[in-house]
C-alpha cells in the first residue's frame, strides 16, 4: 500500500514535470509561430499599402481639389484639375 502510494506520488511528480516541459515547448512553439507570422505579414504589408493607395493624388493649383495624377493637367511644375483651371493659372494667395 505504502509502496503503491510512493509510486503514484512519483508518477504524479513525473507527470507534472512533463506537463511543465510540454507547456514550455508550447510557449516556445507559439512564440516561433507568432514570429514567423509577423515576418511573413511584414513582407506582405508594402504590397497591401500599395493596394490601399493605388492612385497618386495631386492638388489643383487653382481650386485646390484633389484628383488622380493621371487626370491632372500639368503646366511646368504645377498641376490643375482641368484645362480651364490651367488657363486661369494658380489661385491667388487667399486672405488670412
Ligand atoms: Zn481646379
Amino acid at each position: 500500500m505504502a509502496r503503491g502510494a510512493t509510486r503514484s506520488a512519483s508518477f504524479v511528480h513525473e507527470t507534472r514535470s512533463s506537463v511543465k516541459y510540454l507547456l514550455v515547448l508550447l510557449v516556445v512553439g507559439v512564440g516561433i509561430w507568432v514570429l514567423v507570422k509577423r515576418l511573413r505579414s511584414g513582407g506582405e504589408s508594402p504590397g497591401l499599402a500599395e493596394r490601399a493607395a493605388p492612385v497618386a493624388m495631386v492638388e489643383c493649383a487653382h481650386c485646390g481639389v484633389h484628383l488622380p495624377a493621371a487626370d491632372a493637367v500639368s503646366e511646368g511644375s504645377r498641376l490643375y484639375c482641368s484645362e480651364g483651371h490651367r488657363r486661369l493659372g494658380p489661385a491667388p494667395i487667399p486672405p488670412a
